[in-house]
C-alpha cells in the first residue's frame, strides 16, 4: 500500500470537472487505505481531522525559498514565475521535478515519510522553528519528482486544487462501501457532522452500515451546529414548524458550543470548530458553577453586554473578545458577557440529540441554574397564537435583540444542518456574510496595504462567486474596531497570485457586509452586484460554508436563476 502513487489519484481527480468521475476515482482509492485511513485528510490537504486546529503554519514566502533551494534557482525567478502563473506548485514542478523520475509517493518519498514530515512541520514552534520548517520542507522537495513537488507544495499552502470538498469525500465513502440508495450518502454525512474526522468515518464504514449508525458525539471535541432557515412571515414559520411552536429571543453575539468532558473539563468551540476555551476563563467558571452534569454538550449564544445597563452590545465588542489572546482579564472587566443556553445535545454520558426539541429543553431547565448577567436559558415561550408571537417578537427587538428563533417541538438535533427544524425571523437587516476572495492596495493615506475587497458568496461547496468590491466599513484605527491593518494581516499569507495592485487570496475571511441593494451585473462572478457595500463586522468564529449562498443572493435581488454569465476578475 505505501507504493501507491497518491500523486496519481490527485491527478486523475485534477484532470475531471464531473462528480461522478471523481467519486468514482476516489472511492476506488479509499477502498485501499485499510490500516492507513488517515491518508484520506491528505485529500483535503490535511494531516489532521477537521475538529483539529493545527495548521502547517508555512507561509507563501517559506514555500518560495524552498523551492529556490531545493530546485537550485533563484528567490527572484521563482517570484517572477509567480507573478506569472500564480500557483507555486506549477512551479515546485517546473524547477524542482525536472528530469527526475516520476514515484510519487512511491519507495522514494512514501506516502508515510510525507505525512509524517507534513505532520512534523506542525508541531515545530518557538525560537528557530522557520528555519527548522524550512529544511524539513526542503527535504521532502528535494527527494520529491515534478508532479510530488507540485503537490507538497499545494498541500503546504493548503490550496491542493483537486476539486475534493467534504461532499465529494461523503459521496466516495458512501460509493466505495455500500451499495447505492438507502439514504446511505446522508447517513455516512450525518456520521462526519457528529465526529468531524474523515478517517473516523471511513473506518465507521470498513465496519459497515451499523457502526456508521451507531457513531456518537463526543464531548470536548467541537461539532458542527444545526442552523435555521429564514422566515420573513409568521405564516411561513408555522408551515415549517408545526403548531404550536416555541419562539425565543434571537440573541446577536457568537454561537459557541459548551462542553465538559468526562474528566470534568470545559471548553468553548465556536461553529466553525475552533477552540475559543483559553479566550473565556470567565465563561469556564460559570459553567463550573453554574451547570450541573458530569459532562455535556450544550448550545448557546454568548453575548456581550454594557456594564451599566446590562443592555446587550453589538457583535463588535464580543468579535475583540474571540480574537484577543492577551491581557484577557482586562477585557473581561471591559467587555463581560452572558450566555444564553438554548438547546443540549450530550448529558451525563448519553446523545440526546434524537430527544424531541421540547424535552431536551426541559432537560436543560434541570441543569442549569441561571445567574443574572452570567448564565441564562434563552426566554422562550410556546404558541400557536399569532399576535402573542408578534408581541414576543416586538418585545425581542425592544431589548436589543435581533429578533426571534421559532422551534419545531418534536425535532430532533441534526448538527451541520440547515432544516426546517428552527427558522429565524428578524428585521431585513440587509446584510450578507461573505467571504474575501481577493483585495487590492490602497493608495494616498491607506498606501502599503490592503484596502479594497472582493467578496464573494457560495455556489455548491467549492465554488466562490464574486458579488462586489468593498471599501469601507473598516476602521482605520485598531483599537476602534476591526481595521483595514488587521484584516491585511490575516490576509497576506493568505496570497496566492498577484497582478499590479491586485492580489487573489486564498478564501478563509469571512465579513459581514450590509448593502443598499443588490443588482444584476456582469462585472462578478455571481452575476450581481452589491450597491453601496459596506463591511460591518469581522467574523472570526465563521467559515466558508457559514457564508451567504448564491441563491439567497438571487432570492434577496427578487431575480430567477436567469443570469448566465460568469466573468470574474480571477
Ligand atoms: P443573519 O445572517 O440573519 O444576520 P445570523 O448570521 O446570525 O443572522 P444564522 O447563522 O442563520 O444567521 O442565525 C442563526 C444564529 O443565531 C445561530 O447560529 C446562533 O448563533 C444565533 N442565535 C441567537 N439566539 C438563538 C436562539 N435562541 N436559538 C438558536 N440560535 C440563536
Amino acid at each position: 500500500m505505501d507504493y501507491v502513487k497518491i500523486v496519481d489519484v490527485y491527478e486523475e481527480l485534477s484532470g475531471t470537472t464531473k462528480g461522478l468521475e471523481k467519486t468514482k476515482i476516489l472511492s476506488e482509492f479509499l477502498k485501499k487505505l485499510k490500516g492507513n485511513e488517515e491518508w484520506i485528510y491528505l485529500f483535503r490537504g490535511r494531516v489532521f481531522p477537521d475538529y483539529d486546529e493545527s495548521e502547517f503554519g508555512i507561509s507563501t514566502q517559506l514555500v518560495i525559498k524552498s523551492i529556490s533551494k531545493a530546485g537550485g534557482v533563484s528567490k527572484d525567478k521563482v517570484i517572477s514565475r509567480l507573478r506569472s502563473i500564480g500557483d507555486l506548485g506549477e512551479i515546485a514542478e517546473e524547477f524542482i521535478g525536472k528530469g527526475k523520475q516520476e514515484v510519487l509517493f512511491s519507495k522514494k518519498l512514501s506516502v508515510k515519510k510525507v505525512f509524517e514530515n507534513l505532520k512534523k512541520l506542525v508541531s515545530i514552534n518557538g525560537k528557530g522553528s522557520v528555519d527548522r520548517k524550512l529544511g524539513l520542507i526542503i527535504e521532502l522537495l528535494t527527494s520529491a519528482g515534478g508532479k510530488e513537488a507540485k503537490y507538497i507544495a499545494r498541500t503546504l499552502l493548503n490550496d491542493l486544487r483537486v476539486g475534493v470538498a467534504d461532499g465529494l469525500l461523503r459521496d466516495s465513502v458512501a460509493k466505495g462501501f455500500f451499495h447505492d440508495g438507502d439514504g446511505v450518502k446522508e447517513l455516512v454525512e450525518s456520521a462526519y457532522d457528529k465526529v468531524n474526522d474523515w478517517a473516523h468515518v471511513l473506518k465507521l464504514a470498513q465496519n459497515g452500515r451499523k457502526a456508521l449508525e451507531s457513531v456518537k458525539i463526543v464531548p470536548g471535541r467541537p461539532m458542527k451546529v444545526m442552523l435555521p432557515v429564514k422566515v420573513t412571515e409568521l405564516e411561513e414559520a408555522f408551515r415549517i414548524c408545526g403548531k404550536p411552536l416555541a419562539v425565543e429571543h434571537k440573541y446577536d453575539g457568537f454561537r459557541a458550543i459548551i462542553s465538559k468532558n468526562y474528566n470534568g473539563e470545559i471548553s468553548l468551540f465556536t461553529r466553525k470548530l475552533d477552540n475559543v476555551t483559553n479566550q473565556f476563563p470567565d465563561v469556564v467558571e460559570i459553567i463550573k458553577k453554574q451547570v450541573k452534569g458530569k459532562s455535556f454538550i450544550i448550545d448557546s449564544e454568548i453575548v456581550g453586554y454594557d456594564k451599566k445597563t446590562g443592555r446587550p452590545k453589538p457583535f463588535e465588542a464580543i468579535s475583540q473578545r474571540i480574537r484577543r489572546k492577551y491581557d484577557i482579564n482586562d477585557l473581561i472587566k471591559k467587555l463581560p458577557v452572558e450566555v444564553n443556553v438554548f438547546d443540549v445535545m450530550f448529558y451525563n454520558g448519553e446523545s440526546v440529540l434524537d430527544l424531541k426539541f421540547i424535552d431536551r429543553r426541559k432537560l436543560l431547565e434541570k441543569f442549569i441554574n441561571p445567574a443574572s448577567l452570567k448564565i441564562r436559558l434563552s426566554r422562550q415561550f410556546i404558541s400557536s397564537d399569532e399576535k402573542e408571537i408578534l408581541e414576543f417578537y416586538k418585545d425581542a427587538l425592544k431589548t436589543g435583540e435581533e429578533g426571534v428563533m421559532m422551534k419545531k417541538l418534536d425535532a430532533p438535533y441534526r448538527p451541520g444542518r440547515r432544516i426546517g427544524y428552527i427558522v429565524k425571523m428578524k428585521p431585513d437587516a440587509k446584510d450578507f456574510d461573505l467571504v474575501i476572495t481577493g483585495a487590492e492596495y490602497g493608495s494616498g493615506k491607506r498606501a502599503g496595504g490592503l484596502t479594497s475587497f472582493y467578496v464573494a458568496c457560495k455556489d455548491g461547496e467549492k465554488e466562490f462567486l464574486e458579488v462586489g468590491k468593498v471599501s469601507s466599513g473598516l476602521k482605520e484605527k485598531e483599537e476602534m474596531g476591526t481595521s483595514y491593518k488587521e484584516i491585511d494581516k490575516l490576509l497576506q499569507p493568505l496570497i496566492i497570485k498577484e497582478k499590479d495592485n491586485y492580489v487573489k487570496v486564498k478564501p478563509k475571511v469571512v465579513v459581514s457586509v450590509t448593502y443598499q441593494n443588490i443588482q444584476k451585473s456582469p462585472r462578478y462572478s455571481s452575476g450581481f452586484a452589491l450597491r453601496f457595500p459596506r463591511i460591518t463586522h469581522y467574523r472570526p468564529e465563521r467559515g466558508i460554508y457559514d457564508i451567504a449562498t448564491l441563491k439567497e443572493i438571487g432570492k434577496e435581488a427578487g431575480l430567477e436563476k436567469s443570469w448566465g454569465f460568469k466573468k470574474g476578475l480571477s
